[in-house]
């Protein structure tokens, strides 16, 4: 009898996850990340990628993988909320780094949305709801044939986030690696400084992170303000899920 596509999956993933998640993050702690992001390529190799919607720390791994390997997926979601200048600026980075961009759709095009929500303001009424349908579920259905995503997070950016490990288990069996979590913000500017790595237009214009265009979901805060100050404001959800950590450590499980 044929094995289901999703228990091959598991069984690559578990192959690909074989070694030691504890001394390898100890190793991480001290590595450049250009050496994770070399390590994460040797290691997972095929089944690899990067996710990013081309914030600091996002253009900081992309400057870094165009002189490591071009041809690695690099996961975009197009949620259709974007601000205009991000969907210029994914063009924009395309054209200039001539990365393997992927971009992923919600399984529901706009039209059907409203007609299942009345309307597109989801995200006023029920944004947990509208992130799991527009960004967790095109990700989660594109991450099928993966073992290790790559993402920019840092531990500075909130509290939720300074936990992160380098390397994350999760239960879905795609493993997060995150390059970056021992940089600060200033760090990752000035790479992109350094570098000469071209930084989203919107940060010039006091919005610390950038998600979706809609005021309930992002708004500039100034660079005194905390990181994840401007999104979701008021609203007590500070994450949108993708990131989400379901990981067998068991008292130190946390979802962000
Ligand atoms: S960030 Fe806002 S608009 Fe975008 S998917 Fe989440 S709730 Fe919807």
């Amino acid at each position: 009898m044929a094995v289901p596509q999703k228990r091959m999956n598991e069984m690559e993933a578990t192959q690909a996850t074989h070694f030691d998640l504890q001394a390898q993050n100890l190793a991480f702690e001290s590595a450049s990340a250009e050496e994770i992001m070399r390590w994460s390529i040797a290691h997972f190799k095929d089944k690899l990628c990067l996710s990013t919607s081309f914030q600091l720390g996002g253009m900081v791994l992309i400057d870094m993988l165009s002189k490591i390997d071009r041809t690695l997926p690099v996961l975009f979601i197009d949620t259709g909320f974007h601000f205009p200048e991000t969907l210029a600026f994914r063009d924009l980075v395309q054209e200039r780094y001539k990365i393997n961009l992927i971009t992923l759709k919600p399984v529901m095009e706009r039209e059907t949305f409203k007609q299942v929500y009345g309307n597109d303001t989801l995200y006023e009424r029920n944004p947990q709801e509208c992130c799991r349908i527009n960004k967790t579920e095109p990700m989660e259905r594109a991450l099928r044939p993966y073992a290790a995503r790559i993402a920019a997070l840092r531990r500075d950016a909130s509290p939720e986030r300074a936990r992160i490990r380098i390397i994350e288990e999760r239960v879905d069996h795609v493993m997060l690696v995150h390059p970056l979590a021992n940089w600060t913000r200033e760090q990752s500017k000035q790479y992109l400084k350094d570098h000469d790595v071209p930084v989203h237009p919107l940060h010039a214009k006091g919005y610390k992170t950038i998600g979706c265009h809609p005021t309930c979901c992002t708004v500039p805060v100034g660079e005194n303000a905390p990181e994840r100050a401007g999104r979701w404001t008021g609203t007590g959800k500070s994450e949108c899920g993708l990131h989400q950590v379901q990981i067998r450590r068991p008292a130190q499980d946390f979802n962000i």
